[in-house]
């Protein structure tokens, strides 16, 4: 194996943190960090600002080959160092360990992000926000696992007065994991947690486009004492090294978080490798629905977030907004100062503390946004506010935008935007709306505004949705169970739930 990756160092000047982050570019595998192997070696990829459109630095892309290297080495920690060769217990500490370092070196990896991508699922002050995301979807899920590892117990059965059967819970060996770039280390600690915790080694890949936050955290793996092996990172385009454990015959799981269309590659490389078991959090396009009795200025409030959060990059986010006829006009007028307050606040992670809304997280979905815009232009919605870039500055900044006049077979209702793009539609009843709602291909996650409690539930539970908030939205709970119904996933992330397959 070849050895002696980069250390980079990125320095930091601005008003919100200065400071200089080394950093290494390589492969993380069996507990060090490594070049890829050179016959297959794809080069390096710059890692973009995208509030400046500049290259951060670039990082080293691994192949297939690189893949089967740490498979090998996250085998052999399963059948010696790790598995249920070592007490839960100790599995915990490991965890617990990690998530204490990883929260010693907030600012740090809180900044990396922050300058990778902005990743929030609340609104405001992106700097500040990726130290509470960090906390709240990374290091406090680290710990929830660690708590559970040594609480995963099988059963005993009576059978008759005579026989006992028992179940034993065993981990499958190694995982694999491939995230997507819009939260980057709550990705990370989602797979990384519940795998570990029962006893997995695991084989990582984060997305191409926002590999830092989880280069730093590899740095602090072997510090947490976990064996060599463990847990290994390979960074690495989708088409070769995610592809290569979607399909690779000695992992035993595949975890993938992404979007739809990939989840079905995944699904197809799983069955025609080893039947390997697949768990997928795919996209959605989530129904906010919103009746005349709710709390206006709550209804209000969530729906900016739910879809305004992380610039709308949110898989849950709450992209269709259906507001009952009576209450619409004021729910337009308070949702459009919502957007323009954050179009007024928008800027860089770093530079202010009053920003709220940042950039998109790479050009092509800048793009891919824009022109989301333009089809829901074309097909007649009108732009109530937004509907266009933000400056004609380099960074991929859009504004905050919301359609009014949408009608549900419109493609900016029907297709997952992913960016801060709501369609709103107008709605007579109940039994209308839950129509409209489930409308859709998706089913990740709802919201229903209604002080009526019997409505609220009655809806929720009409709905095609793994998550359905009532008064509240983006609410997520280490121990609440997330994923979705139809093509926005299988089987679910967090909680006991993750533990189980
Ligand atoms: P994507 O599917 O393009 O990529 C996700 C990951 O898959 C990346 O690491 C990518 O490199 C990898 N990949 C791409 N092609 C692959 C292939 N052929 N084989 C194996 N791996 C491959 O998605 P994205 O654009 O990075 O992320 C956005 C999508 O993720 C949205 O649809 C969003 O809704 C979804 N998402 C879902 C959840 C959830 O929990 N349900 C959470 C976050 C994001």
């Amino acid at each position: 194996m070849s050895s002696n990756s980069e250390v980079i160092t990125i320095n930091l000047d601005t008003p919100l943190y200065k400071g200089s982050i080394s950093l290494n570019t390589g492969l993380f595998i069996n507990g060090e960090f490594v070049r890829p192997q050179e016959s297959q070696d794809a080069g390096k990829i710059d890692i973009i600002n995208p509030s400046t459109s500049k290259p951060i630095t670039s990082v080293h892309l691994g192949s297939s080959l690189d893949v089967d290297i740490a498979v090998d080495a996250a085998r052999k920690a399963f059948k010696s160092t790790w598995g249920l060769h070592v007490p839960g217990s100790v599995r915990g500490q490991k965890l617990q360990r990690l998530a204490e370092l990883i929260e010693e070196n907030l600012e740090e990896i809180a900044a990396l992000e922050a300058l990778n991508c902005v990743a929030s699922l609340i609104l405001g002050k992106p700097f500040a926000q990726a130290k509470q995301e960090l906390n709240m979807a990374c290091i406090t899920t680290l710990k929830y696992y660690a708590g559970w590892a040594d609480k995963i117990h099988g059963k005993t059965i009576e059978t008759n007065e005579t026989k006992m059967a028992y179940t034993r819970r065993e981990p499958y060996g190694v995982v694999g994991a491939i995230i997507p770039w819009n939260n980057p280390l709550a990705g990370l600690a989602w797979k990384v947690g519940p795998a570990v915790a029962a006893g997995n080694t695991i084989v990582l890949k984060p997305s191409e486009f926002t590999p830092l936050s989880a280069l730093r955290v590899a740095s602090l793996i072997n510090e947490a004492g976990f064996p060599p092996g463990v847990i290994n990172i390979v960074n690495g385009y989708g088409p070769t090294v995610g592809a290569s454990l979607a399909s690779h015959p000695l992992i035993a799981k595949i975890a993938f978080t992404g979007s739809t269309i990939t989840g079905r590659k995944i699904q197809e490389a799983a069955a025609k490798s080893n039947l390997k078991v697949v768990t997928l959090e795919l996209g959605g396009k989530s129904p906010n629905i919103i009746f005349d009795d709710a709390d206006l200025e709550q209804a209000i409030k969530w729906a900016g977030i739910g879809i305004f959060a992380n610039m709308g990059q949110a898989c849950c986010a709450g992209s269709r907004i259906f507001v009952q006829e009576g209450i619409y006009d004021a729910f337009i007028q308070g949702f459009t100062a919502v957007a323009q307050h954050l179009q007024a606040n928008t800027g860089d992670s770093f530079s202010s503390p009053n920003t709220l809304h940042g950039p998109q997280a790479s050009e092509a979905q800048y793009k891919r946004i824009l022109s989301y815009i333009s089809s829901g232009i074309s097909e007649g919605a009108h732009v109530q506010t937004g509907g266009e870039k933000h400056s004609d500055g380099e960074g991929y900044f859009i504004k905050p935008t919301i359609f009014t006049n949408v009608t549900p077979s419109m493609k900016i209702a029907q297709e997952e935007i992913f960016g801060p793009v709501a369609a709103v539609i107008k709605f007579k009843t109940e039994e209308e709306v839950i129509e409209m709602a489930n409308n859709t291909t998706y089913g990740l996650a709802c919201a229903v505004f209604t002080e009526n409690i019997s409505r609220g539930i009655r809806v929720a539970h009409a709905i095609e949705a793994g998550t359905a908030w009532i008064n509240t939205y983006n609410t997520i709970e280490n121990g609440v169970p997330f994923g979705g119904y139809k093509q926005s996933g299988i089987g679910r992330e967090l909680g006991e739930y993750a533990l189980e397959k």
